[in-house]
């Protein structure tokens, strides 16, 4: 699956859960990838809010909204760091570095 295939199957299936607004194309970008799992960052056009999210995506079936989380890292004090700042490559770096490091594998992370 491609990157612009994600973006759309994450579009048509997911809106804003700050403001409820449906996401368009451009409010979402591919962060990176490992195998299944995506990572996005999304910015909604309508509130402005921003998310780093890890979508899994198996090409053998739909996409799998129902498994979708908020990253457990941005729980919390962590997600202060990114009210009212541009997350910056660097911090998505950060996060996708962290992400690729994780010892248990993304599983976990997505239960
Ligand atoms: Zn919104």
């Amino acid at each position: 699956m491609s990157g612009d295939e994600v973006i759309k199957h994450y579009t048509s299936s997911s809106q804003c859960e700050v403001c409820g607004q449906s996401y368009e194309t451009d409010d979402v970008r591919i962060v990176g990838h490992d195998g299944e799992i995506w990572i996005l960052y999304v910015n909604c056009a309508s509130c402005h809010s921003q998310n780093l999210l890890a979508a899994l995506i198996d090409e053998n079936e739909d996409f799998q909204s129902g498994r979708r989380e908020h990253l457990t890292d941005l729980e919390g004090h962590e997600t202060e760091k990114f009210e009212n700042t541009e997350i910056t490559s660097n911090d998505v770096l950060d996060m996708f570095n962290l992400l690729s490091g994780f010892s248990g594998g993304f599983s976990q992370l997505l239960g």
